[in-house]
């Protein structure tokens, strides 16, 4: 895991509180409850933290309760699935209402083929040799509703498929490989909608990790200005030095705000713990200035 604190936090500086705008508990495809998650953030000097379970709200009262007894800033967030152009899209929603009747439904609608999938998911890997995939993959969620390709990989890498879920990912349940199952999550416009209608703000999650060339990101980042996208996730945890520093400047020259998110999932799995992705360059406005 690598813990790219690349400068001291100064906590008079708006742009050092330790902001982790972005992770996940097992109400989606992390490993950890939201207490769990929120006590380990405050171990590892969080200052305001959000949880982004993918389609999931489930997870935010817990959260937000264990945030209050240990005394660090909680935003009610949420991590939206998109289909764009042949590509599938996240866009982090900060502070949600999780009672809104718009996001509630929408996300209900976005998770309602999550079932289907999986098990053509399964169906995929059993003729490749890996019978009952459908099954250890929903045993290891948390959540029945939401069994994701993450809980497939890790039920690969259980059973001594592959060595660990990141190569899972190159060999499995992507296009052109066994598992990889096509779907329609939300529209770009909808996902933003619903994150509005619920008085939040729309980011585009780690925008490094999208296979698209320039012309259809600038495509992508104009289309998410039109339908009311507020920022970039300029500082994930899966970003290199280099594409902080790119996104940072298209962030500066396109009037995006910046955001700032480990994307943890597991103590094992992901790029960077709670708290420890990369800084935001002071060149950004931070999206947290609202909270
Ligand atoms: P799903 O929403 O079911 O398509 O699952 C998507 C999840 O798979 C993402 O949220 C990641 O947690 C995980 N994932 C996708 N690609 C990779 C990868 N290359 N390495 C590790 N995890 C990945
Ligand atoms: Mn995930
Ligand atoms: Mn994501
Ligand atoms: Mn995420």
């Amino acid at each position: 895991m690598s813990q790219d604190l690349s400068r001291d936090l100064d906590p008079r500086d708006p742009h050092s509180i330790n902001a982790d705008l972005h992770c996940h508990s097992f109400y989606s495809d992390g490993t950890l409850a939201p207490a769990v998650l929120v006590q380990r953030a405050k171990a590892n000097g969080v200052e305001l933290m959000a949880l982004t379970d993918h389609d999931e709200l489930g997870g935010l009262a817990e959260a937000a309760e264990a945030a209050a007894d240990l005394g660090i800033r909680f935003v009610p967030g949420v991590e939206v699935s998109v289909s764009w152009g042949g590509e599938t899209l996240h866009i982090v929603g900060l502070g949600v209402d999780p009672d809104s009747p718009e996001l509630v439904a929408g996300l209900a609608g976005v998770r309602s083929g999550r079932d289907a999938r999986a098990r053509e998911i399964g169906e995929q890997l059993a003729a490749v040799g890996h019978a009952g995939a459908y099954e250890g993959a929903a045993a290891m969620a948390g959540n029945a509703g939401l069994v994701s390709r993450t809980h497939f990989a890790r039920w690969l890498v259980e059973r001594g498929a592959c060595d660990d879920v990141r190569s899972v990912f190159l060999k499995y349940l992507v296009p052109g490989r066994p598992g990889y199952v096509p779907h329609h999550w939300s529209r770009l416009s909808e996902a933003v909608n619903w994150i509005r209608a619920a008085g939040g703000v729309a980011v585009l999650a780690h925008p490094a990790r999208y296979r698209v060339g320039e012309l259809a990101l600038t495509t992508m980042l104009e289309e998410f200005r039109t339908v009311g996208g507020t920022a970039i996730e300029v500082a994930s945890g899966s970003h290199t030095r280099d594409q902080v520093r790119r996104f940072a400047r298209i962030a500066a020259a396109e009037g995006f705000e910046a955001s700032r998110g480990s994307d943890f999932h597991s103590p094992i799995e992901s790029h960077a713990d709670l708290g420890y992705a990369p800084v935001l360059p002071d060149s950004v406005v931070p999206v947290w200035h609202r909270w």
